[in-house]
């Protein structure tokens, strides 16, 4: 092994680690585990590190203010938003969308967002959070 690797992996050994140790301190026998502790209140989650400005995270979607012109759903390239006749209001598939912000570009009432928010996995890919409407 050439000497600078072994230099690096020496030195390796006392460095901090370069990742966020997330969602625990220290790795748990099993997530499942930790997240049914957590959900008891006998362990907490290590807090993610910082978001930086202008994460494209999580669509957030103002209702309200939505005039149902369904201009967001023709520039979505992902088909991620659909129109829902009944309310002339839209609704976006969090797991189809590929953050790439064209739909929160062209709202004429800027009612889309692209939030900080990051922590969007579920195994049910129709879940209520996994739906913004
Ligand atoms: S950010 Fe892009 S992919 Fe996501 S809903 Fe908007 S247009 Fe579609
Ligand atoms: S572009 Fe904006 S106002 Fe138009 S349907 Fe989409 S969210 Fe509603």
């Amino acid at each position: 092994m050439p000497f600078p690797m072994v230099q690096e992996l020496l030195g390796s050994l006392f460095k901090k680690p370069n990742t966020n140790p997330f969602p625990a301190a220290q790795l748990p026998p099993t997530v499942t585990g930790l997240l049914e502790k957590v959900g008891k209140g006998e362990a907490a989650l290590n807090p993610p590190v910082p978001v930086p400005e202008r994460l494209r995270g999580k669509m957030t979607y103002v209702r309200e203010t939505c005039i149902g012109c369904k201009l967001c759903i023709k520039v979505c390239p992902a088909h991620a938003i659909d129109f829902v006749e009944s309310t002339k209001k839209v609704r976006i598939f969090v797991s189809q969308c590929i953050q790439c912000g064209q739909c929160t570009e062209i709202c004429p009432k800027q009612c889309l967002a692209l939030s900080g928010e990051f922590l969007n996995a579920s195994h049910d890919r129709y879940a209520d959070e996994l739906v913004v409407d």
